[in-house]
């Protein structure tokens, strides 16, 4: 085997001796040979294209573990591996990037002058809720206020009481004139915290309990959001339905990482697996929507989106003369589909004060 001195290899594959070195010491590339007496690290030529492809996924960010792993895959089962690492970022940077969005509107507001004139908006909403056709009992819970809007999930044993338990913890969210501008998204992650102790109180944290958890809170110019789980939020606007949460689910990511196609996702045996729910993992995705009349939001369980298409959500939703003409068709719509799961929606519409 033709050996090349560091310097050689450093030379041939456009990396300096000192990332080599930092590789070897890393566990990500190891010399072939080092002499016990000199230290001097030899490198063979097959080494040249690993060598290389070290030095791209260290660019790319990616975490030292994954780079060992990926560099001893063949070129596919790499290519695959790389792809899923990317969609993982993307989906984190998202999150991250709705936050910065919502500190930046919090940051600003906190040193505005209060809006004067009558040009406030307002929120009307419905919520309906339903056991469904084979579920023996209604673990969902529901709340449509004159500020808040709830959608909880609860799963296991004590499925019902965590889901009730996280939306009546965040009832007092209703009961106040409403946030102080500035001040919405440390009230609305107090209030999941809140929530998130709640549902451990009435789980003992048997293990196996959790809810997940979509609300908005009504602003007086927009609503905020936080979510958790796989209940969605939707906004219909100009006609078009915008799905505005991302679920936190097996599934989801595997969608994401382009590891299942949405045909395959459909009847997927995990599909009703999370990633995150409220009571073990307490951080949510929390953001912000400025309102326009007209709009129509929508918060549902997976018993919705797992019966009904969303095409036909859309066209349902918007042939609704208001949430509760929505809210009652919606769930007819899952429970004619067989209603195989709990289902709940909760509809509300930004409007213009009349008179
Ligand atoms: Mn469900």
């Amino acid at each position: 085997m033709d050996l090349l001195t560091i310097g050689a290899f450093a030379k041939a594959s456009g990396l300096s001796p000192k990332a080599l070195r930092l590789y070897d010491e890393l566990g990500l590339l190891r010399p072939v040979r080092v002499d016990p007496y000199t230290g001097y690290r030899y490198y063979a030529v097959a080494q040249l294209d690993r060598a290389r492809l070290v030095a791209w996924l260290r660019r790319l960010g990616m975490p030292l573990a994954e780079i060992r792993a990926v560099a001893a895959l063949s070129g596919a089962d790499a290519a695959r591996e790389v792809r899923a690492y990317w969609a993982r970022v993307e989906a984190e940077t998202a999150v991250r990037r709705d936050l910065a969005a919502f500190l930046v509107t919090e940051l600003t507001k906190s040193t505005e002058a209060p809006r004067e004139g009558p040009t406030m908006l307002e929120l009307r909403c419905a919520a309906h809720s339903d056991r469904g056709h084979v579920r023996p009992a209604n673990q969902d819970t529901v709340y449509a206020g004159r500020r808040l809007l709830a959608v909880a999930d609860g799963f296991g044993p004590a499925g019902a009481p965590a889901s009730g338990a996280a939306v009546e913890a965040l009832r007092f969210l209703d009961e106040e004139d409403g946030p102080r501008p500035g001040n919405v998204l440390n009230l609305l992650a107090d209030a999941v915290r809140g929530a998130g102790d709640a549902v451990r109180d009435v789980t003992e944290e048997d293990g196996e309990t959790g809810t997940t958890l979509t609300a908005l809170l009504w602003t007086g110019s927009g609503l905020a959001l936080a979510h958790i789980g796989d209940s969605r939020a939707y906004l219909l606007r100009g006609g078009g339905l915008f799905r505005i949460t991302h679920d936190h689910s097996v599934v989801q990511s595997l969608l994401d990482e382009g590891r299942l196609t949405p045909a395959e996702a459909e009847s997927h045996p995990q599909r009703s697996i999370l990633l995150k729910a409220l009571g073990a993992d307490p951080d949510p995705d929390l953001r912000l929507h400025e309102a326009r009349p007209g709009d129509r939001y929508l918060l549902c369980s997976d018993g919705l989106t797992g019966a009904v298409p969303d095409d036909r959500i859309r066209e349902l939703l918007a042939a609704a003369p208001d949430p509760e003409t929505a809210v009652r068709s919606l769930v007819d719509a899952a429970n004619t589909a067989g209603g195989p799961d709990n289902v709940s929606c909760v509809v509300g519409d930004v409007v213009s004060p009349v008179g």
